[in-house]
């Protein structure tokens, strides 16, 4: 691997920052959480990073994209997060629906959903999880019946972020009467389809962060089914392996946040035991060796290569730094954290007290730490099943 940048990747660099500067709104943008207002506010952000051609920077020019490769895509998030652009709404969508249907999608799917997701005109949800199924997701019990040409589906689904104010959703459902990992098949659904009902959940602090899905007999074409028929846990496992391991969170977020850390400590380090300056400096050494191994990975898919379970580390790695790294700006910023404006927005790096909230969940959201720690054991490291 080469640690520098060639002349070319430098130009890009200095192409993304002028856009950037020219472009990422002044003033922070209100929740995508807490009203339509700002859900709408954001999508007009992917409109305009879609205008730039800047929506999906490494998908095909066919679908809104640059075709550029991971290692561009990750200078591009260092400058996104560099110029404290806005987080993004369709994260979900461009992230990892937009991957799975690069790789398992018709070309007719491919056009009419990738070039609509890279502009922010379909914001997607995630309906996987269930009441009863979350570490356990073969355990889904929303069902599909094939009815000619369409699957009439019902069921309930839970925890679907950002589906409050969303449009679509991609959900997992099986067969009535199958079993386990068989008989599932993933279906794209639209969230103001007849027979959708859809109840937000208010995270402590009220944002609608989640809702819960209702499904009474809702009709989708046989056509929006992603994936052969009953072949869903598979393509849930690719889409899976893209939320872990790369895409989802790019180390960018957590260098931006490690920097804005040791400015906190710089600020307040006269009243502060060495200790604290330690844990600092090892958030900020994590956030770097993340990166490193992210543009290893980065580069090995670039010649060629697969991510597999190591993903599953990946996803550790960068939630438990994240906890680690927000729970050293509370303490520096001792009751003083508590002390935040109204509408911050979605920059939790500029507001630890929330950003430490949300940092709380990335052990349990894309699979929980204890699951991932069961895949490595037995998938990379060949231990007996527990
Ligand atoms: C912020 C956030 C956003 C989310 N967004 C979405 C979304 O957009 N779409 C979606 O579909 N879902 C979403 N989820 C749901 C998430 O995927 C589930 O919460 C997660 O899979 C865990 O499932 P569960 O909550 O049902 O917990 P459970 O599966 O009931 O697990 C409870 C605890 O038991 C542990 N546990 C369970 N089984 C084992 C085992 N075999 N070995 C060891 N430990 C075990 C778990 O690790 C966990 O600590 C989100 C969750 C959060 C917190």
């Amino acid at each position: 691997m080469k640690l520098d940048y060639t002349p070319d990747q430098q130009r890009f660099r200095q192409e993304v920052r002028s856009w950037m500067t020219a472009n990422v709104p002044p003033a922070r943008l209100p929740s995508f959480d807490l009203t339509r207002e700002g859900f709408e506010a954001h999508r007009d952000w992917e409109r305009k990073l879609s205008e730039g051609r800047w929506g999906m920077v490494t998908w095909p020019e066919a679908y809104g994209g640059r075709e550029l490769d991971l290692i561009r895509w990750l200078i591009f998030e260092e400058e996104y997060y560099r110029a404290g652009a806005p987080t993004r709404v369709n994260q979900n969508g461009i992230f990892l629906l937009g991957p799975t249907l690069m790789e398992f999608g018709t070309d007719d799917q491919k056009a009419r959903f990738l070039t609509r997701m890279a502009a922010g005109d379909d914001i997607w949800a995630q309906a996987w999880s269930e009441p009863g199924a979350g570490s356990d997701l073969a355990a889904v019990r929303s069902t599909c019946t094939r009815d000619g040409d369409e699957y009439v589906l019902n069921g309930q689904k839970i925890w679907s972020s950002r589906a409050v104010f969303a449009d679509w959703a991609f959900g997992l459902f099986r067969e009535p009467g199958s079993e386990r990992h068989k008989g599932m098949s993933l279906i794209l659904f639209p969230l103001d389809a007849p027979g959708v009902t859809r109840r937000p959940i208010a995270r402590m602090d009220g944002e609608l962060v989640f809702a819960e899905i209702f499904l009474d007999n809702v009709r989708v074409p046989v056509a929006d089914r992603l994936g052969d028929e009953g072949q869903g846990w598979h393509v849930c496992m690719a889409t899976a392996g893209f939320e872990r391991g790369l895409m989802l969170r790019s180390p960018a977020r957590y260098q931006m946040a490690a920097s804005k850390l040791a400015a906190l400590y710089e600020a307040n380090k006269k009243q502060l035991p060495a200790s604290v300056g330690e844990r600092v400096a090892q958030s900020w050494m994590d956030a770097e060796a993340y990166a490193l191994s992210i543009y290893s990975t980065a580069s090995r898919l670039e010649a060629g290569g697969t991510i597999g379970p190591e993903s599953s580390t990946n996803k550790i790695f960068w939630s438990e730094l994240d906890v680690a790294l927000h729970q050293t700006a509370l303490d520096i910023l001792g009751s003083r954290a508590e002390l935040v404006a109204q509408d911050q927005g979605n920059a939790p790096d500029d507001n630890w007290l929330d950003g430490y909230i949300f940092a709380l969940a990335g052990p349990i959201y894309a699979g929980s730490n204890e699951i991932q720690r069961n895949i490595i054991a037995e998938r990379m490291l060949g231990l007996p099943r527990a």
